[in-house]
């Protein structure tokens, strides 16, 4: 017993003076980092010999300053958005036109870039939705529901009518490639589409598009909507593929779109995207294909991407710049966005009465003239109130004037 007690004072007061050791030891390694980095900052003829012996004392610390600014600057060029000079860039561009001009299958991958000057939050801006991702929220801001195409989803969708381009694939949950006016099936949604329900236990899964955002409810792994299907009563689902999920949706996920797509493809237009993302989808980059053989990639975005050592071209410039110039080099007009042929106001399922509360989201407003929603507007035509919330008052009446022109 006295043994013990002596043992157990012993192996205390060695512990406690291993600890003692530990903790002035790191103390002495904070010192050396600290003195180290104050000299490593002056240039060499302004150390002092006494300065210099200190450096050469402690070079595993030099070596590990070395390390970690060259890994920083690197960091730091990989964030830095750059732009081509005007002349450079009007020269890639014309060598994209020429290749555009002889693409048997072109493809286009698109990412949040092309979505900013709709003013949506870039993925991993500081209020990007990268970051919010990683908090563990929902990809879709509620503030994307007032998003309008940009330029660039204007650009696109016109190369698709004109047969330039054959399939687009994007990473944004925007639904702003659809109400550009790019037909479905020319278009793959990788990660969802946040005005889109569906109900997964009708046969094919039934789908509901709405003229609001549907995802206030849901997050990770929380997929239901609050709202439920006409047809069986199920409760619906989104179509957002959050962070550490893998989407399964046929629709608007489009898969086998993107991967026929990609197979086809002899030409890649990656545009406003970091690829990330999309470079973890092996089956976008036919890396089954000899090197030699696979579609010519050609990259526009200001800042690094982790493919931009296998681009035939990477331009340093804005989406909707870019575009600009291409399709003036094409010689095709540029499209406006129009919202009165805006396809979600003929694809959206109005909500029934008793769901017209059951989000809080602010509605697409109807094209311009059509904008009045209070809730005692009469139908010209008969003089009853209209039905049906939002729908009844603003959507059938644009309905209607679109029809008479
Ligand atoms: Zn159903």
């Amino acid at each position: 017993m006295e043994v013990d007690t002596v043992a157990g004072v012993s192996s205390r007061a060695e512990r406690k003076a291993l600890d003692k050791a530990k903790i002035v030891q790191r103390e002495n390694e904070r010192n050396v980092f600290k003195v180290v980095t104050r000299i490593m900052k002056k240039a060499e003829e302004d150390r002092t010999e006494e300065e210099t012996r200190t450096l050469l004392r402690n070079q595993d610390t030099v070596d590990e300053l070395c390390k970690r600014h060259v890994r920083s600057s690197v960091l730091k060029r990989k964030q830095e958005e750059v732009c081509d000079e005007s002349e450079e860039l009007r020269s890639k561009v014309a060598q994209l036109a020429e290749t555009v001009r002889q693409a048997q299958h072109l493809v286009v991958y698109t990412g949040a870039g092309i979505s900013t000057a709709a003013s949506i939050p870039d993925y991993r801006g500081p209020n990007g939705v990268w970051t919010q991702l990683q908090k563990g929220q929902a990809v879709c801001s509620s503030d994307l529901g007032k998003a309008e195409p940009t330029f660039t989803h204007m650009c696109i969708k016109m190369l698709h009518k004109e047969n330039l381009v054959k399939h687009v694939v994007s990473q944004n949950c925007d639904g702003l490639h659809l109400r550009s006016g790019l037909p479905r099936h020319a278009l793959s949604e990788l990660h969802g589409n946040m005005f889109i329900e569906v109900c997964t236990s009708c046969t094919p899964a039934r789908e509901y598009v709405r003229m609001f955002d549907v995802t206030e409810r849901t997050s990770l792994h929380r997929h239901g909507t609050g709202r439920r299907c006409s047809h069986c009563a199920a409760e619906l689902r989104d179509t957002i593929v959050h962070f550490g999920e893998r989407g399964t949706l046929e629709q608007p996920l489009n898969w086998r779109g993107a991967s026929e797509a990609a197979e086809r493809a002899d030409v890649i237009l990656c545009l406003g995207s970091s690829l990330k993302v999309l470079k973890k989808y092996a089956c976008l980059w036919s890396m089954n294909r000899p090197a030699k053989r696979r579609p010519k990639l050609f990259i526009v975005n200001l800042q690094w991407t982790p493919k931009d050592d296998l681009a035939t071209l990477k331009i340093n410039g804005k989406c909707d710049d870019v575009m600009n110039l291409l399709m003036k080099d094409l010689d095709i007009p540029i499209p406006l966005y129009n919202k009165a042929e805006d396809p979600i106001f003929d694809q959206a399922t109005p909500l029934r009465l008793e769901e017209e509360h059951s989000h809080t989201r602010s509605l697409i407003a109807p094209p311009a003239g059509q904008e009045d929603c209070s809730p005692d507007t009469q139908d010209p035509a008969t003089g009853k109130p209209l039905q049906g919330g939002w729908f009844g008052r603003g959507y059938s009446k644009g309905r209607k004037k679109k029809k008479a022109i």
